[in-house]
This record gives C-alpha cells, structure tokens and sequence, in this order.
C-alpha cells in the first residue's frame, strides 16, 4: 500500500513508519544554505563552502519561484508503480524549459560571490545555447561528472535539483514505495549522495538514504550495504578523529564501496549534501584504503574543491 503523503509531512498515526519522504519544497534549500554557512566557520575550506552555501540559497529561490510543472498523469504513475520503475526518471523524463529558467536565476544570483574562476565559469554557461546546456544536464543526469565542462556541471546539476525537487515534491501526496533495487531514488531513479539516520524528528532511529537529485529520502534497513545489499558483517564505519561521529563513511568488504552516514539524530542541522562537502576529509582517507564511493554529490567538480 502506498503511504499517503503531503511534501515533508509526517504522519503521525501509529503503525508502519513512512518508507518514502518527499522533501520540504519551502525549506529544503534553505536548511542546505544555512548548514554551509555553519560549516564554513573555521573551516580550512571555508570560502567554499561559503559560496555553496550561496548556491544552496539561489536555489531555495529559484525553487520558490518556479511555478507547478507538468508531471507523469495517474496512468503513467500507476504502471510505473506496477512495474517498479521510478516515476520521473532522471535519465528519460522529458524535462520542461523550467530548469534552463532556474539555472540563469541561479547564475545572477551567485554571481556577485563568486571567486575568479567561478566568475569564469557562470560566464561562459551564460554563453551557451539551449541545446548545450541540455547536453550538459544529461551528462548530469547520467552521473558523467569527469572531463570537458566538467567546471560547469555542478551550476546545471543545482539548477535539475531544483527542478526535480519541484517535480518529487509535486508527486508528494502519490510518493511511491521503494524500488526492487534498494539503492535507487523511487521518484527519479538517480543514486544517493548519502544516507541519513533521524531523517526527520519523528523517525529517530530509522535510516533513510537521500536522493542526489531530487531530495527524496527513502527507506533502507540499518547496516545493510546500500550499494550491494550485503548484510551487517560486510559493512565498517570510519570517521575522521576528533569531529564526535557526526559524518561516518560506510564501508562494504564485499563491493568495496562505501556511502557517508550522516547522523541527522545528534544534531538536526546536519544535511546530507553540505556536511558531505565538509568531509572531503574522509572521502580522502577511504579511498586510500581501497574503496569507491557508491553514490554522488552532484555540486562536486572532481578534484576542484
Ligand atoms: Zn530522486
Ligand atoms: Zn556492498
């Protein structure tokens, strides 16, 4: 049965715990950008994440601004429930012009902040016509963040999470059920950037895995490989030494990869995607020790923080 959801509801009824949230369209940006600006106090990467924070609020913006767009009619939904396939699909949904609209509203916004090189980039994705950036976001939308542009994609992939955040919390009432495969959005099909224990004060101890794209959170039993689904004995924590466990990377001896666990219960400002970029850290220390990270953040250029 689906559980009937309002965006960032939570039911309060007893029985079954939500498996699938759909995001806070009013705040869910907003919570991101004042997380960065936390973050970023005394941080050795701290102008970064500043300006990311920056990012995270033009896109609360540009979220708010975006008016409804057009989403799959309740046929479509229903096979794609029948079929487990996700419902707007990041690779094969149609895209409306909405998210080209919220890309140049996110470029004007963060212009004013932005280093040199940034400045360089907004100008140069300001130049490019339609169908550049359309190739751009479906190299977004297939997770190749490597190569040509690659300086330009986490400016397109903020403005799809706008969009695909508008979309997930559009459906929010008909959120589906997890997928057969445990490791994908059920919304969008895209990876998660990182799991989240207590993703929400009423689910204390549950954990939800949080969509890199479109910002739903879905169910996933603790100490279970999200990547491969090995069960508790293939799976190791680590955390860098010093910052109280807050963000730990999940390791799994059978794929040999490994997902940050963020640990929303110790402290409810943490955020899935801006306390990911502040532990760059540890990304660092568990790749050295052989494994590959299994799902992405999509505002990260490789090697350019
Ligand atoms: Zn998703
Ligand atoms: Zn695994």
């Amino acid at each position: 049965m689906t559980t009937l959801l309002e965006p960032g509801q939570i039911p309060q009824a007893s029985g079954e715990p939500p498996r699938v949230l759909a995001a806070d369209a009013k705040d869910v940006f907003a919570h991101r950008a004042r997380r960065f600006t936390q973050l970023a106090e005394g941080h050795p990467l701290g102008d970064y994440l500043r300006f990311m924070g920056r990012l995270a609020q033009a896109q609360q913006r540009a979220l708010d601004a975006m008016p409804a767009v057009p989403v799959p009619d309740d046929a479509a939904q229903s096979q794609s429930r029948q079929h487990g396939m996700p419902v707007v699909p990041a690779q094969s949904w149609r895209r409306d012009s909405a998210w080209r609209k919220a890309l140049r509203a996110i470029l004007e916004e963060v212009a004013p902040a932005a280093s040199e090189a940034a400045a360089v980039t907004l100008k140069a994705i300001g130049q490019l016509d339609d169908a550049a950036l359309e190739a751009l976001a479906d190299r977004v939308l297939r997770t190749e963040l490597y190569g040509v542009h690659a300086d330009k994609l986490p400016f397109v992939a903020a403005a799809l999470q706008v969009y695909w955040t508008r979309l997930a919390t559009q459906l929010g009432h008909a959120t589906p059920q997890p997928l057969d495969v445990p490791g994908v959005c059920p919304c969008c099909g895209a990876l998660p950037s990182a799991s989240v224990i207590g993703a929400s004060p009423e689910l204390p101890g549950l954990r939800f895995l949080h969509c890199s794209l479109c910002n739903t959170e879905w169910h996933l039993t603790r100490a279970s490989c999200t990547a491969c689904d090995a069960g508790e004995s293939a799976v190791a924590y680590q955390h860098i030494e010093g910052d109280k466990g807050l963000v730990q990377a999940e390791t799994c001896d059978v794929c040999k990869s490994y997902l940050k666990l963020v640990r929303r219960d110790k402290d409810a400002s943490a955020d899935p995607v801006a306390d990911d970029l502040a532990t760059l850290a540890l990304d660092i220390l568990v790749d050295e020790s052989g494994f590959s990270r299994s799902g992405p953040n999509l505002l990260l250029v490789p090697g350019g923080a």
